[in-house]
């Protein structure tokens, strides 16, 4: 490959491996070479503007201009570019934000330890809950239940979890011990005649056989994504959440809402746990902390657990966990700011509201011939295209169709992502009246040139 072509094109194609890419198909292909944001639109290098209707990785809550992230990575860069958390020291952006979170989150979650994504916040998770297990003398309870198609990173424990295909595919996943439970997607994984409630029902039986086969005694944690999102934008059915929560209380199993998507008035909720109406013990933030301009998330979890954790390491000597990055000054000054701007805007509440706006206009297509499903709840929504509209029959090979709409998406000067046959939107929480009737519009086009 010619090391010194101008092309950008060229130069990726002769360098890079793309993550959740083909890789032979990308050497044809090559990429879209993205240059510059504004507001809700991204340009490639041509110029041409891409409403950016997935928010990057559901992820850009103020879009992709604000200035005031940039003047608080450079005022933070100036005053104190890098410093750590280890050994007693610390820093004031990591303190304010952390301060913070514990003032937003749900009630009860009084505590924060700051990774640099997702997937590692989800190890912390995995590990802390060994460790505390450990500590407090129970070693047999580390077994974590999750769910088919959820999605809660790819590093070895949290790629675990995940209970996608291609992220076990050859990657010899799982390795830790995690029990996947039934996608709770009523729509797709509902039997025929079953009602939503019986549907319900039927996977908290199977929650409870589970535990009660494995033994409570074996069981720590309970992880799931309130709404499950990047595996397909999947709303759980009536009464799930609460019912999980009530079987955790009973057998002792610490519940984690992996909110690295549905957090921060995503759902037009402040937090996907509160839209569902169920307390965790652990919550899982990133993304939308940041608006991911630095990589950031969080731990946050109640004082039960640091007290189990914090006896620990005073009995053993220190709590042997953390990265060189963990609570970044950059990365925290920057969340902190972030969130000042949603909160002075009220992106929630205007999330709430285009929310509504969007999952309407969006179900004015629930009649047309190829969607099987429309869904979401406030800001995120789903398209599932069928083969069949009657007998829901998928189209062979599934994702064939789904990746057609992905690329007219971009002809049509809108980026959306498809998960499958499952077409994903999630824009940024700034967007206006106009803006939302403009994506909607673009899916109206989207699908009538998809066959
Ligand atoms: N958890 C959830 C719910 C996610 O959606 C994601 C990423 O999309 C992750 C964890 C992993 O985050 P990261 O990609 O930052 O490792």
């Amino acid at each position: 490959m010619n090391k010194l072509s101008n092309s950008l094109g060229a130069a990726d194609i002769a360098t890079a491996l793309h993550p959740y890419t083909n890789a032979r198909r990308h050497e044809e292909k090559g990429p879209l070479v993205i240059t510059r944001g504004e507001g809700i639109r991204v340009y490639d290098e041509a110029g041409k503007p891409y409403i950016e209707a997935l928010a990057g990785l559901w992820s850009v809550a103020v879009g992709f201009s604000e200035s005031r992230l940039v003047e608080a990575a450079h005022n933070q860069m100036q005053a104190l570019p890098y410093y750590h958390s280890f050994a007693h020291k610390a820093h004031e952006p990591s303190i304010r934000l952390g301060e913070k979170l514990v003032e937003m989150t749900p009630e009860g979650l009084d505590r924060v330890f700051f990774t640099s994504s997702g997937s590692e916040a989800n190890d912390t998770v995995v590990k802390m809950v060994w460790y505390m297990n450990n500590a407090l003398g129970r070693p047999e309870k580390k077994k974590f239940l999750a769910r088919n198609k959820g999605y809660h990173g790819i590093t070895v424990a949290s790629g675990s979890l995940t209970g996608l295909p291609y992220n076990h595919m050859d990657f010899d996943l799982p390795a830790i011990p995690v029990t996947h439970l039934t996608c709770p997607h009523f729509y797709r994984f509902g039997h025929e005649g079953e009602s939503e409630a019986e549907f319900t029902k039927r996977l908290l039986k199977e929650a409870e056989d589970t535990i009660l086969r494995e033994g409570p005694e074996t069981i720590a944690a309970f992880i799931g994504e309130p709404l499950m999102a990047a595996g397909g934008v999947m709303p759980p059915p009536e009464g799930y959440w609460p019912g999980i929560e009530e079987l955790c209380r009973k057998y002792d199993i610490l519940l984690v809402s992996d909110e690295v998507i549905n957090g921060f008035g995503r759902l037009g909720s402040s937090f996907g746990a509160t839209h569902y109406g169920f307390t965790p013990d652990i919550m899982v933030l990133s993304k939308q902390l940041t608006s991911s301009y630095m990589p950031l998330a969080a731990v946050m979890f109640s004082e039960k657990v640091y007290d189990a954790i914090a006896d620990n390491t005073g009995r053993i000597g220190t709590f042997g966990h953390g990265f060189t990055a963990s609570g970044h000054p950059v990365a925290t000054a920057v969340g902190l700011e972030n969130l000042k701007i949603i909160e002075e805007r009220d992106l929630m509440g205007n999330a709430q509201r285009m929310g509504e706006r969007l999952q309407a206009g969006l179900r004015q297509y629930a009649d047309h011939p190829l969607v099987g499903e429309v869904r979401g709840a406030g800001l995120i929504a789903g398209l599932e295209v069928v083969a069949d509209k009657a007998t829901k029959r998928p189209f062979d090979p599934v994702g064939k169709v789904g990746l057609a709409a992905f690329e007219i998406a971009h002809e049509e000067g809108m980026i959306i992502r498809n998960v499958g046959d499952t077409l994903a939107l999630c824009p940024p929480l700034i967007v206006t009246e106009t803006d939302v009737d403009e994506i909607v519009a673009c899916m109206g086009r989207i699908l009538d040139r998809t066959e």
